[in-house]
């Protein structure tokens, strides 16, 4: 693994307006995996028996579960971590009156929401190229969130996109301009617009056909990489389509596990099939809201807020590996 610490990756844009958050959503990967080895570097190749490492190591394998997931370039320590939701991203919160978030997806809706809530002095301006917010849950789910934001005095900009090449300066204020011919005055930006795949590493390895044109792995219904008797790929490298990818992510490694275990005992025709869950996500709103939706609609407030929104299920995430 390339950094020493597994992070509940949605807790972190808690942790921009509020860093010591990131204590307890920030786990040590030694502080709960005690049985086993931990190499804390890059895998830079595979071969049919060896994953290669960018600081030298080659560790054989006999069998194999590959679960890289996107790129995230950030720090390869808890410590460093923790400095750049302190030093880079809550100090260019505080310090800024105006606030251009750019890509309302998840990420860019839960970060405009953080930043409303606990900010409310601010002037937020969430831009999206999309038709609405949240394209990945249903119509009224996002005309909710819409209305939410607009109660909040965040400003919603849809169906165009931020040029980030062409910024200028006014007076000390950025000038943001819009593929719609439209200027956004802000002091700074938060780019939210999702983060590539990490499969690159496996374009020039033994797995190269099994990626599809997106870069996923592409695999089976056990989840072992197609055509491969011995890979397991998991969570958001795979091509298996979950509206909730983090729960899936989850879900996932539970049931490699249990299929490994068999076909380790001999008992590959016992292999169970993983089934993706119901069409159900949850997106916080700050501290004490959410948006829902469920198989059967959706729903939004402090109701479904109670669920999410004041942990993030942080404290399920830390209990999961005993710490
Ligand atoms: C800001 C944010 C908010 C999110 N909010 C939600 C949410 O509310 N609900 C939800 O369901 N999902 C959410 N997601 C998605 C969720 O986090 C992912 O689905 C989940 O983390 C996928 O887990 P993963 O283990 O497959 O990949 P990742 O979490 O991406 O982990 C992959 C790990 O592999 C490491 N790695 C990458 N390449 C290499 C390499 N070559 N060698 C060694 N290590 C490598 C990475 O450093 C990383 O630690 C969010 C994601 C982000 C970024």
């Amino acid at each position: 693994m390339r950094k020493e610490y597994f992070e509940v990756t949605w807790a972190s844009l808690r942790c921009m307006v509020e860093p010591s958050f990131g204590e307890r959503s920030v786990i040590n990967h030694k502080d709960y995996f005690t049985n086993g080895n931990i190499v804390t570097s890059t895998a830079i190749g595979i071969t049919e028996t060896e994953v290669l490492t960018a600081d030298g190591h080659s560790i054989p394998y006999d069998y194999l579960v590959i679960a890289t997931g996107h790129k995230d370039p950030v720090s390869e320590t808890k410590a460093g971590r923790l400095k750049e939701f302190q030093a880079a991203e809550n100090e260019k919160i505080k310090s800024a009156q105006s606030i251009l978030i750019v890509g309302g997806g998840p990420s860019g809706v839960k970060l405009a929401g953080e930043i409303a809530v606990d900010f409310p002095e601010k002037q937020v301006t969430l831009v999206h190229n999309g038709p609405r917010l949240l394209e990945f849950i249903g119509p009224k789910a996002a005309d909710k969130t819409l209305k939410w934001f607009a109660r909040k005095k965040v400003e919603v900009k849809l169906e165009q996109s931020v040029d980030l090449n062409s910024v200028t300066n006014s007076n000390g204020c950025k000038i943001y301009h819009t593929t719609a011919g439209e200027t956004i005055q802000a002091d700074c930006h938060f780019l939210c617009t999702g983060k590539p795949l990490a499969s690159a590493w496996l374009k020039d390895t033994m797995l190269k056909n099994k990626l599809d044109d997106q870069g996923r792995l592409m695999v089976d219904e056990h989840l072992r990489v197609k055509g491969l008797n011995n890979i397991f790929a998991i969570g958001d490298i795979t091509d298996i389509a979950d509206i909730n990818q983090g729960v899936a992510a989850q879900n996932h490694p539970l049931l490699a596990a249990n299929n490994l275990k068999l076909l380790m005992g001999g008992k590959e025709g016992k292999m169970s099939s993983y089934k993706p869950g119901a069409a159900m996500a949850i997106v916080s709103l700050g501290r004490r809201d959410a948006v829902v939706q469920l198989p059967f609609g959706s729903m939004i407030g402090r109701f479904p807020g109670l669920i999410k929104s004041k942990d993030l299920f942080v404290g399920k995430a830390r209990k999961d590996r005993g710490v």
